[in-house]
């Protein structure tokens, strides 16, 4: 007898490309979301592109409320909330880098409001996905959420962002090989749920980034074109799997913990393209893809070391030797690496 069912969701608009900004307010009525907007944004976020959406609605006749985050924290999350109930919010819209976004997603999801993403940065596959993320002391929360309503994503003020943001969005893409590799070996080894079309589009759109490596320059609005439709593609194959298992495997653990445990950690994609790197040898070995996934990110000016992710040797042998604890997710990693695999794998891959 045939008992499987799912439920995929998506987000409805995605609005990518060179001025969309400005159709922002008509991506929102086109969802007939009613009630006045709330906008969690930051404050470089907030001049850039926060203030121009506030116009958009005043010339509807919405008067949009502001609320500006600085740091991503379970307060920041609280107080948005606080600001929402207070004046009704019938939606709220995340304008901004990765803060602002989870913290809108998190806090919508919790009020069961709907949830508008406009990033003004292409830095990880949050700003499309489900997922968000806050540290909380030593820890990191992440909450399950429903995917954004709509994504307004105007290339013009994304090629705008710091380069190395944008570099940290393609290798968190890089990362999906990786990614896909553990979910594969928990599915045989754990009989974890998988989805073949979901780990055939999450590898895909790795590699077609990784094909259009030479239009990711700085300076070029075409990168965050190409970078922007890959978060947007890895966030539907999340959808699918109704998890983040196609995008996020032992490189994230891996990078989760240095978040934990470095005194200065680097930026998310950056530490899961270096997890990348030592998780495709541990997998294949040295004549797997490894170089490749190296060499990619090389290509793209994102860190293959940990000097370059300015983050000590120690500290990244004590991540790989103990990310395995901080989830339960069943990746290559297994029970936990011992030291001496550890510091073999990131010598030979150049990593320490
Ligand atoms: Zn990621």
């Amino acid at each position: 007898m045939f008992t499987k069912s799912t439920w995929i969701r998506l987000p409805r608009n995605v609005v990518v490309g060179h001025g969309v900004l400005d159709q922002t307010v008509e991506a929102v009525e086109e969802l007939h979301l009613h009630g006045r907007p709330l906008i969690v944004t930051s404050p470089t976020p907030r001049k850039i592109a926060g203030e121009a959406i506030i116009e958009q609605f005043a010339e509807r006749g919405l008067d949009a409320e502001t609320v500006v985050v600085d740091t991503a924290s379970f307060e920041a999350v609280e107080r948005v909330i606080e600001a929402a109930e207070e004046i009704d919010a019938g939606f709220l819209l995340g304008v901004g880098g990765g803060k602002a976004i989870d913290i809108a997603k998190m806090a919508a999801d919790h009020i069961g409001r709907g949830f508008v993403s406009v990033p003004t940065a292409a830095s990880h596959d949050g700003i499309v996905s489900g997922r968000g993320s806050v540290p909380e002391g030593d820890t990191r929360h992440s909450v399950a959420a429903d995917p954004p309503l709509a994504v307004i994503a105007d290339t013009e003020l994304l090629a705008e962002a710091p380069w190395e943001l944008t570099t940290a969005g393609c290798a968190d893409i890089i990362s999906n090989y990786t990614a896909v590799m553990d979910w594969r070996l928990a599915n045989r080894l754990k009989n974890v749920e998988y989805s073949e079309y979901a780990a055939a589009l999450s590898e895909m759109t790795a590699e077609i980034l990784v094909d259009n490596a030479d239009l990711v320059k700085p300076g070029l609005e075409e990168s965050a074109w190409v970078v922007t439709k890959a978060l947007v593609s890895s966030g539907v194959a999340m959808s699918i799997a109704g998890s983040s298992r196609p995008a996020s495997g032992a490189e994230h653990l891996f990078s989760h913990q240095l978040d934990r445990i470095a005194p200065d950690p680097a930026l998310h994609g950056h530490q899961v393209g270096v997890g990348s790197i030592m998780t495709a040898y541990l997998h294949e070995g040295d004549r797997g893809i490894w170089t490749d996934i190296r060499d990619a990110l090389r290509s793209i000016d994102a860190p293959t070391t940990a000097r370059e992710l300015g983050i000590d040797a120690d500290t990244v042998i004590e991540a790989l030797t103990t990310c395995h604890t901080i989830r339960d997710r069943y990746t290559i990693l297994g029970d936990g690496m011992n030291e001496r695999a550890a510091r073999e794998v990131a010598t030979k891959t150049g990593v320490i």
